[in-house]
């Protein structure tokens, strides 16, 4: 098992992709740039997880459905929390800013099928995954993920400001074997990160600091590219390794 960064960023332009992972070959985090992942990839995919409806991370939803009409007859299911999943259906996929996918048959099977994820139990995903969704201090029906594979558990904190259950549960759980967390801006705008439910590298430390384990990987994402490398000076964990999340880049479960 594996997480693969296709997009990382807390925004986009030329150099930079909005947040899409594969979660194994089977599963998305979240489709800000999922359009970019290649035809015989995407193909493979069945679920995709959304940790919220903020554009950014639901942008390319709309696109790889285009793409996958008339390439198959398998439903693309996307999970999320029963807001986020309300929010995609009535603002996006709603027929006037782009077709409801779900309305739409081929040999008799909708290809889109959402599936609300219910909070703080584990759920099954394709690839011997299991998901436990935590509600998080961010708007738009937001969770963050905790990933159960047979080799331990990765913490996702999805887009989040200050929060407390997501580490509690993490602390709960088993074997901690990595960390995926947002930092969006640099502590020079500690106050925009508070006032948009962000983090900035001292709240991130502070948020660290919740897990019981300090010797695992940390993994930073969705920095805003403009700040990327105020943020990157700045955040210095005594003893802990940091790794700044890019396209291509693969976290392995083992
Ligand atoms: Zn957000
Ligand atoms: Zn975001």
């Amino acid at each position: 098992m594996f997480i693969e960064v296709v997009g990382s960023s807390g925004s986009k332009n030329i150099d930079n992709r909005l947040v899409c992972m594969r979660l194994g070959e089977r599963v998305l985090i979240d489709a800000g740039c999922a359009a970019l992942i290649p035809g015989p990839e995407l193909d493979l995919v069945d679920v995709v997880l959304l940790t919220h409806a903020h554009l950014d991370h639901i942008l390319d939803l709309g696109f790889i459905l285009d793409s996958m009409v008339s390439r198959r007859t398998r439903p693309l299911v996307v999970m999320g929390s029963e807001a986020c999943l309300n929010i995609v259906k009535s603002h996006y996929m709603n027929g006037l800013l782009w077709p409801d996918f779900s309305r739409i048959r081929i040999e008799g099977k909708a290809i889109l099928e959402y599936r609300v994820l219910q909070d703080e139990v584990w759920t099954a995903l394709p690839g011997d995954v299991e998901c436990m969704a935590v509600p998080v201090n961010h708007p738009a029906g937001a969770r963050g993920f905790l990933f159960r594979h047979a080799e331990g558990i990765v913490v996702y904190s999805g887009d989040t400001g200050p929060t407390d259950k997501l580490w509690r549960m993490a602390n709960k759980q088993g074997e901690l074997i990595a960390v995926v967390i947002e930092v969006s801006f640099p502590d020079s705008k500690r106050d925009i990160a508070m006032a948009s439910d962000h983090l900035c590298p001292s709240l991130a430390a502070d948020e660290l600091n919740k897990l019981g384990s300090s010797d695992i990987p940390v993994h930073v994402f969705h920095m805003k590219p403009w700040f990327s490398d105020e943020i990157i000076a700045e955040l210095d964990l005594p003893g802990i390794q940091t790794i700044f999340l890019k396209s291509g880049y693969r976290i392995e479960f083992t």
